[in-house]
């Protein structure tokens, strides 16, 4: 099977030192939306230099390179085993050329391992075979702060008079940003699942942060309160960095998933502005990066 060791290192240093344009669009949008000389508008262009500074000289977008989070999507006849093998040489190897931190702390003995690699799931790698002939391994880098703000609801959550329904996400997605201030970074991008277990819905509303900015669910329900909640959150005056201003949420993605009668989860993964994730695509020879 084809090595990609230094094709993923690549993958690698790109989703730490170059945020997607999507992302960098939409910031350069909201610095529009602050006032002159506001604390926001300092805090949004303080980041877009840094945003440039980074992508020159390939240095991580932020000290925090957070939690690498990979997705690898392959066609029948690719071996897991190898890939998870190239994967995790290609972390070692990125930390070395310090497009990574070492991130990786022993949570029992409080050792941090110096490579990235922790257990089997530092890195963080889910695999799933897909029809076809492309192979493509997405990387989401998650940053600790905005992970300490992410949030998991029960509902009906009385104290928010939130019941179980889509009136009731609002307000505890509501209750969420508001809770976050500006601790997870703002502006955030939210990711939310509604339904699942604990862990299933957790992980779908940090899978839901792979897709581009301003992609709506395809369900009219969910694309409207997609849209609402990220105008809500705006109003809440939090801001860049909680300096106060218009830009708190950046977007909103949701996933609806089935749930068991007797639960109604609502999870809510908050992305902060260091927004990373990349994408290469293998089609034979030709190795591509989104
Ligand atoms: S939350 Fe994001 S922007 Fe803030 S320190 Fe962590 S990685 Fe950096």
């Amino acid at each position: 099977m084809r090595d990609l060791t230094n094709e993923i290192v690549e993958l690698i240093r790109r989703t730490s030192s170059s945020l997607p344009k999507d992302v960098e669009d939409r910031l350069r949008t909201s610095i529009e939306k602050e006032a002159p000389g506001s604390a926001a508008r300092g805090a949004l262009e303080t980041i877009l230099k840094n945003i440039e500074l980074s992508r020159a000289n390939s240095t991580p977008i932020c000290q925090d390179t957070g939690t690498p989070i990979f997705y690898v999507h392959y066609p029948v006849g690719w071996s897991t085993i190898q890939l998870r093998r190239q994967i995790r040489a290609a972390m070692e190897e990125a930390t070395k050329k310090s497009y990574m931190r070492p991130n990786a702390v022993d949570a029992i003995y409080d050792k941090n391992s110096g490579n990235n690699l922790g257990g089997d799931d530092f890195p963080y790698i889910h695999f799933e075979e897909v029809e076809g002939e492309e192979l493509t391994i997405e990387l989401m880098l998650k940053g600790g702060g905005c992970e300490n703000v992410g949030r998991q609801y029960s509902l009906p959550e009385n104290t928010l008079g939130a019941g179980r329904d889509l009136a009731g996400v609002r307000k505890v997605v509501l209750d969420a940003v508001q809770k976050a201030q500006g601790q997870g970074c703002a502006p955030g991008i939210l990711g939310v699942a509604i339904g699942g277990d604990r862990g299933s819905s957790y992980i779908k509303s940090k899978e839901v942060l792979f897709s581009e900015m301003g992609t709506r669910n395809d369900d009219p329900k969910l694309a409207a309160l997609e849209e609402q909640l990220t105008k809500e959150s705006n109003e809440l005056g939090i801001g860049p960095m909680g300096f106060g201003g218009k830009t708190t949420v950046l977007d909103t993605k949701i996933t609806g998933l089935s749930r068991l009668p007797a639960s109604y989860f609502v999870s809510v993964s908050y992305m902060c502005w260091a927004y990373r994730r990349r994408k290469m695509t293998v089609k034979g020879e030709e190795v591509m990066y989104d």
